[in-house]
Parts: structure tokens; C-alpha cells; sequence
């Protein structure tokens, strides 16, 4: 199924983990694919041949997501690229994971730096060519717990939070310009992000998630494609928890 052919996407931080998955599945469905990474490396370059490949066109942009010159820089040259944007999946994310006790400011200002203002740097940048061709999707990646608190990433929950906040006002002022704004909120996905934890700790993850799984990429690319395609068109301002019924 081509369900975005000769559309242009944008995916944030897709070098690896869920945003090349994202990256992969838009493409597959047809999408012209311009991503971004804090550096263009071989992964990179063989995420650009893979689409390809595909029979789209592709291209990765180093840019650092959270710093708002070079994204407004970025994005310009996307667009004199591509020449639309007609998805932006913001996608970039990074843990400092600490309890608040030892958190620093540096802590702090990186996660809310890179995962809430590098949204309002991309959504405002890609904001007028939306809404000039009066259409768009935009699809912010939040996270359970920016809905329920962690201890140990109140920096992170405060910024996956911010996120849902954002989403939902974007959809209201954008809606009546043909532009909507979603976010998808994963559970426990395993990436290399996640890798990191302790084996006890994702045991326990796992133990509190109905399916009894830990997510894949591809379930929440799959989920970024419904919101990203015309199957979602009446479907705006909303959190979707891709989680294995862990939060409902
Ligand atoms: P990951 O660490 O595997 O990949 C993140 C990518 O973002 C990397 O390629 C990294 O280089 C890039 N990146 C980091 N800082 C950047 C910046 N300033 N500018 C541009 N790119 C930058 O992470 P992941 O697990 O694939 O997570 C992707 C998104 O999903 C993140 O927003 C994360 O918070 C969210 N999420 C992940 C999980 C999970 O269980 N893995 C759960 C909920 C939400």
C-alpha cells in the first residue's frame, strides 16, 4: 500500500531506534523522506540508500533539533529540496535519568532542550508551508510517561508532558488551516535508549505490560503511519498510547 505516495516527510533524530523505523515505514508507503540527525554518518547514508532503494527520494541533514537557528536553517533547505512538507514527526529524544535529588540544571535543560523546544522548533519552521498548502500532520513523540510520572526522569516525564500540552494547542490553532497535530505516546520500546537499563529493570517493565511484550520500533512506526496518512484525517489534538495496554 502507497498510503503517502509523492507526499514529503520529515523525521527527527532517525539515525537509529524508532526514528529510522518511522523513517523506513513512511518511506515504504511511498513518502519522500527528509531526515535529521545530530551527525550524518554511514548509518545514515545506508538509511538514505535503503529508501532509495524504495524508489523515493531521500536525504539526512546534520542539525541539532534542540538549537532553534539551525533548525529554522534546516528546514529552509528541505524545503527548497523537497519543495512541501507534508508530515513533520518529531522524534528526537534523549534520558538523563536521575532521581530529582541528584538531578542538576545541566541534566534538566538537556532533556527539556532536545525533547520539548526542538517540537516548537520544528512545528514553528515547518508551521507556514502547512499551512499555505493548507495541509499537514504533525506527530509529536511523547511518551506513558509524560501521562503518569516516573521516578527517576521527572526531567524527561516534565518534557514528554510539555509535549501533550503543545500537541493539543497546535491542533486547536492549526486545525481550521487544513493542519493537524497528534502526539504517540510508547510504553517500553526496545532501542538502543532502552538497552541501557539494567536487565532486572526491564523484567520488571515487562512484568507490568498486559501483552507481555516489550514494543517493537515497527509498532509504533505503524502507528506514526496511520496518523501521518488520510486514514487519520478526522483525527486531531490526540494522545495515542502505543503501549501494550500498560496505560489506559
Ligand atoms: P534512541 O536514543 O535510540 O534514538 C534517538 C535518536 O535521536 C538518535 O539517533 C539520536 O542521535 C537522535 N538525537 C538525539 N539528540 C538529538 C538532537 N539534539 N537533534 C537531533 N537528533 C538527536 O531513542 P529511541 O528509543 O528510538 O526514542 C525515539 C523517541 O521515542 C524519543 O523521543 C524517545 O523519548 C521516545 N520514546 C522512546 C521509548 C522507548 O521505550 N524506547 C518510549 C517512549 C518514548
Amino acid at each position: 500500500m502507497e498510503l503517502l505516495k509523492g507526499k514529503t516527510a520529515i523525521v527527527t533524530g532517525a539515525n537509529r531506534g524508532i526514528g529510522r523505523a518511522i523513517a523506513m515505514e513512511l518511506g515504504r508507503n511511498g513518502a519522500n523522506i527528509a531526515f535529521t540527525d545530530l551527525v550524518i554518518d554511514d548509518s545514515s547514508k545506508e538509511l538514505e540508500n535503503e529508501l532509495n532503494k524504495m524508489g523515493v527520494k531521500a536525504k539526512g541533514y546534520a542539525s541539532d533539533a534542540s538549537d532553534f537557528d539551525m533548525t529554522s536553517k534546516t528546514v529552509e533547505q528541505i524545503v527548497k529540496d523537497f519543495d512541501r512538507v507534508d508530515v513533520l514527526v518529531n522524534n528526537a529524544g534523549i534520558t538523563k535519568d536521575t532521581l530529582l535529588m541528584r538531578m542538576n540544571e545541566e541534566q534538566w535543560d538537556a532533556v527539556i532542550n532536545v525533547n520539548l523546544k526542538s517540537v516548537f522548533n520544528y512545528t514553528k519552521a515547518v508551521q507556514m508551508t502547512m499551512v499555505k498548502q493548507r495541509s499537514g500532520s504533525i506527530i509529536n513523540m511523547s511518551s506513558i510517561v509524560g501521562i503518569r510520572g516516573n521516578a527517576g526522569q521527572s526531567n524527561y516525564s516534565a518534557s514528554k508532558a510539555g509535549i501533550i500540552g503543545f500537541t493539543k494547542s497546535v491542533a486547536k490553532e492549526l486545525g481550521s488551516r487544513g493542519v493537524r497535530c497528534n502526539a504517540v505516546a510508547p510504553g517500553f520500546i526496545m532501542t538502543e535508549m532502552t538497552s541501557e537499563l539494567p536487565e532486572d529493570v526491564k523484567k520488571e517493565w515487562v512484568n507490568q505490560i498486559p501483552l507481555k511484550r516489550a514494543g517493537t520500533t515497527e509498532d509504533v512506526a505503524n502507528t506514526v503511519l496511520f496518523l501521518a496518512s488520510g486514514l487519520s484525517g478526522y483525527v486531531s489534538g490526540q494522545v495515542i498510547s502505543v503501549c501494550g495496554a500498560m496505560q489506559t
